[in-house]
């Protein structure tokens, strides 16, 4: 039987193992931590829970609920109610719902009447040339003009990536808008033909996308997926370097040669450790995605009394621009959002920190950050009470930026892989940052793993 070698046991990792085990191909998951999953990880506590990372799926594919289905977990899906469509914005300090469709954009306050009429404009914008590198800014500067970018696009990126426009590529962290400039010459009208296009193939737009999560949260899935490969996820096992060895490859796990010799590895880790592990053998070494800037980000999961909140927290939570004068990044109603988030009476609001906008909120005490987003959350929902829960969780390194100039990794990272024959790469650092992104790339991986080892490696 082939053997294949994952260094990763986040989504991606254990969406590829599961795939590939699934085929009859023996796989072994290397992961430096003490739970498989990644970032992704959910603790329960007191009736509160806690998403430490990620808090839903955006089930942008059919490869997703395929997964989930195959991992027999459809009753465990949970899905927001109808009021989970609605997306609050702050501007001049209060939230405003995202208007969702034509008669609310028109009547709506979050954009001024002069940004709106601009709107009309969009499609005589002439297209960038197909070569150009332009930020996220640039380009909504160019078509939809300033408001959009300030009360549409910064918040939203900021709840995406905790990134900014101002470095984000457009190309290479938003491909699906850059392509729709390059294909239709328009936003809008690219929109409307897309979703034509879309149906005949079964894809889903971001805008369509129904967002799930689990009964008991998240760790559901990831730990569904270890569950079902048992011995082979080897945790606390860090990797440290992969070579030639045997006519395979061989693992240097937890600082020793290991004596299996597997016929394929696929790195499913992060940028930095990829650039640590240094080169597999030939083609270009991956040093320089060491560069590649990950923000800190602290998400704070805060329990409080359902009484002690006047907003009716009809939503998904709310978006804040960087105009606007707070610290946190945004908030989500997680409890509105999921059943089973919260006991009865009471309410978990999380709470984002940090990022490229203002990386220094993400490091402080939990007590401070706690208090920093008490204030906020004061402002934003009419808090009065005290919180009955709190969990905090870091991520020093927390989202890879797909900054302007990200095509550079992204060719160091398909040479490394043309040049060594069997050693696969996949995972946010490379097919996309969502949850959904990394599914797909797991199991799109697996099929081109299995693929090659068909014939013959
Ligand atoms: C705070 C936060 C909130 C987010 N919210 C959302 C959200 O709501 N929805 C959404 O779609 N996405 C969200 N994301 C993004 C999404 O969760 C991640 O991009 C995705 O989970 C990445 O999965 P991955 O398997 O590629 O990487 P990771 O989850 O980072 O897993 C990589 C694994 O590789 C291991 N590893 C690395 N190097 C080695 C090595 N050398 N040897 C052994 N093991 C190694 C690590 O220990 C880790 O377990 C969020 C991310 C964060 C941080």
């Amino acid at each position: 039987m082939a053997e294949v070698a994952i260094i990763g046991g986040g989504i991606t990792g254990l969406t590829a193992a599961y795939r590939l085990h699934g085929r009859g191909i023996g796989v072994t998951v290397f992961d430096g931590g003490k739970e498989a999953g990644g970032v992704v990880r959910t603790t329960f506590r007191n009736g509160f829970l806690a998403e430490h990372g990620p808090n839903s799926i955006l089930v942008t594919s059919p490869l997703i609920p395929a997964l989930i289905r195959d991992a027999g977990l459809d009753a465990r899906v949970v899905s927001p109610g109808t009021s989970g469509k609605n997306r609050f914005i702050v501007r001049s300090g209060r939230p405003i719902c995202l208007p969702l469709t034509p008669p609310q954009f028109v009547t709506t306050p979050l954009f001024s009447p002069w940004a709106k009429l601009r709107l009309i404009a969009e499609p005589f914008i002439r297209r960038a040339p197909a070569d150009m590198e332009e930020s996220l800014s640039g380009f909504v500067l160019r078509r939809l003009g300033r408001e959009f970018l300030d009360y549409a696009i910064n918040p939203f990126v900021a709840g995406v990536y905790a990134g900014d426009p101002d470095l984000l590529s457009v190309r290479h962290s938003f491909p699906k808008l850059h392509a729709l400039e390059q294909k239709y010459g328009s936003l809008i009208g690219g929109q409307i033909r897309g979703k034509k296009e879309r149906e005949t193939r079964e894809d889903v737009g971001k805008n369509e996308a129904g967002m799930v999560s689990f009964d008991a949260g998240l760790q559901v899935l990831t730990d569904t997926l270890a569950a079902s490969l048992g011995d082979r996820v080897k945790l606390l096992t860090p990797v440290g370097r992969v070579s030639r060895a045997g006519g395979g490859w061989g693992v240097d796990a937890d600082g020793t040669p290991g004596d299996t010799v597997f016929d394929a590895v696929l790195f499913a880790g992060s940028a930095h450790s990829l650039a640590r592990m240094g080169s597999p053998g030939e083609g270009p070494s991956p040093e320089p995605l060491g560069e590649i800037h990950y923000p800190p980000v602290s998400s704070l999961a805060l329990g409080f009394r359902r009484g002690d909140i006047a907003h009716p927290l009809d939503g998904f939570g709310i978006l804040i621009p960087e105009v606007e004068p707070f610290a946190i990044l945004g908030v989500l109603f997680s409890s509105s959002l999921f059943p089973g988030r919260a006991p009865a009476d009471h309410v978990t609001l999380t709470c984002f920190l940090g990022g490229t906008r203002r990386p220094e909120t993400a490091t402080g005490e939990t007590g401070e950050l706690v208090e920093t987003a008490m204030r906020d959350l004061r402002r934003l929902v009419g808090l009065t009470g005290e919180p009955v829960f709190v969990h905090r969780s870091f991520y020093e390194k927390a989202i890879p930026q797909y900054n302007v100039g990200y095509g550079k990794y992204l060719r160091i990272m398909d040479e490394i892989e043309g040049a060594n024959p069997g050693y696969f790469l996949a995972g946010n650092f490379r097919n996309g940052i969502s949850l959904g992104n990394s599914i797909v790339a797991g199991d799109e991986v697996a099929t081109r793993i299995a693929a090659w080892l068909r014939k013959g490696g």
